[in-house]
């Protein structure tokens, strides 16, 4: 862009470092193949010099840039001017302090934050970065975006495309692979919508070939415009913890992309001066979709410097293909084969001191219902940073007295059915949508009563129940 030529594309990979205009459109280097980051020359762009600047538009949300809790902080990502941005008001998400779930992961009294992003629009956290991916594609005058999903991406997609008419969206979804929360949103939006039969890793094969050949603008989290504006998160959780970095930040692992814009926000905050201390990451896989956990704790695949072990994870890849190997985990947003941000996530373990763990879809279904009678509530994926959290405190690796904010990255309502099944009386429901599963148990599960319609049984019901 001439109107940002402090701001460039770059190769991540120290081999190659190749840099790129930021008016092309790639997903890609072109050159090796690696992700490529978003950089800024902040000589010659003035990054914020204090919070305090950044808190001064808050004051001015008449603009609704300003209103925006991606767009606010445009300063720590500006590659883009004022004009080009189309916003939506995503990003006005809350981290709220909960001791109820607090007492569940095992922490003393005030330590556990949940940060809310099933709040945004869409209802989940990748209104965050299809803000920023949205707009770039608006920058380059696509006419057309597409990406492959297992439900959110797409929800908020084709969100994008339906209040600003500036695209149409194109959606690929794996079949019978879509809680209906999400399918429901991409057909109400208008999007087309192009179930393949497969899981996401085919569908996210199939949308990388026909974007290229088209000329279809990619969302996907291989954006890197995308994790530009997931970095914004982080600062949202700072600026609620008064610009005071907690000791832990726990989130779900998928396509990694959310993992990977934390580890780079807060690089890039303690480059500019603007913390002192970066919190340690916890990246939570669910059991049936462990690629990064098996990668990163059994191979001890590492960052090492961008000189990371390429056929480790080429070998990996291919026992996975050779035995059939398919994720499956009823937490559907992560259920991931090849995580497509693997590479750029290795780096933020190494700058956050980070772990992977996996937890089980019991593990799961019972932190979501904590998370529930305890808070907001949210979708089965997001509760694998509830049941992380939990499991590392009983490893020790988080301590009692530790700062932890767990991030909820989508709305309770997006997948009812796995909600209603962990709670419900009948038995035939419960194995359909979650015994398949491996779930044995609805320990926390609250039972709707079923009572005659007449007054003196509902009293006693209440006297007995309430
Ligand atoms: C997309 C998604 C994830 C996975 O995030 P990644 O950035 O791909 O790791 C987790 N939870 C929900 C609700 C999602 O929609
Ligand atoms: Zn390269």
């Amino acid at each position: 862009m001439a109107d940002a030529p402090h701001a460039f594309q770059k190769c991540l990979s120290p081999n190659c470092g190749k840099t790129y205009d930021i008016g092309q459109v790639l997903v890609a280097c072109p050159a090796c193949g690696e992700l490529l980051d978003v950089k800024y020359d902040w000589d010659q762009v003035r990054p914020p010099s204090s919070w305090k600047e950044i808190e001064a538009n808050w004051s001015r949300r008449d603009n609704p840039l300003n209103f925006s809790g991606v767009w606010r902080f445009r300063s720590l990502f500006p590659y883009a001017t004022d004009e080009q941005i189309v916003t939506l008001g995503e990003g006005q998400t809350l981290l709220q302090q909960t001791d109820r779930v607090g007492q569940y992961v095992g922490l003393d009294s005030g330590k556990l934050h949940l940060q809310y992003e099933g709040m945004n629009p869409s209802g989940s956290f990748k209104d965050n970065g299809m803000t920023a991916a949205f707009s770039h594609a608006h920058i380059v005058g696509a006419k057309r975006a597409a990406c492959a999903s297992t439900g959110n991406t797409s929800a908020s997609l084709a969100m994008y495309c339906s209040v600003t008419q500036l695209m149409k969206a194109v959606i690929f979804i794996g079949s019978g692979k879509i809680s209906y929360g999400k399918l429901s949103q991409a057909l109400d939006y208008g999007a087309l919508t192009l179930q393949i039969s497969g899981d996401f890793d085919d569908a996210m094969a199939r949308v990388k070939e026909v974007t290229k050949d088209l000329g279809i603008y990619l969302v996907n989290s291989v954006n890197p415009f995308r994790l530009e504006g997931q970095k914004s998160v982080m600062f949202r959780v700072l600026e609620a913890l008064r610009w005071e970095p907690p000791d832990w930040i726990v989130v779900p692992g998928g396509n990694l992309g959310n993992s990977s814009a934390f580890g780079k926000a807060f690089a890039e905050l303690k480059e500019l001066g603007l913390i002192t201390r970066i919190p340690r990451l916890a990246v939570i896989n669910a059991g049936g979709a462990d690629t990064l956990d098996q990668l990163y704790n059994k191979h001890n695949l590492r960052w090492n410097g961008g000189h990371f072990d390429k056929d480790l994870i080429n070998g990996y890849y291919q026992t996975m293909d050779e035995t059939g190997a398919k994720a499956s985990t009823l937490a559907s947003a992560i259920e991931i084969n090849r995580p497509v941000n693997l590479t750029k996530c290795l780096r933020a373990l190494h700058d956050c001191d980070g772990v992977v763990r996996q937890v089980n879809d019991q593990e799961i279904m019972d932190a979501k219902s904590q998370v529930g009678s305890g808070g907001m509530g949210c979708e089965p994926a997001s509760a694998a940073s509830v049941a992380g959290a939990k499991m590392l405190r009983e490893e020790g690796v988080i301590a009692p007295s530790d700062r932890v904010v767990c991030i909820l990255t989508g709305h309770l309502l997006k997948d009812p059915n796995a909600t209603v099944a962990y709670h419900t009386t009948d038995q035939d429901y419960f194995n359909q949508i979650l015994g398949s599963r491996g779930v044995k148990r609805a320990a926390h599960a609250n039972r709707a009563v079923a009572v005659k319609n007449e007054l003196a049984d509902i009293v006693t019901a209440i006297q007995l129940y309430g």
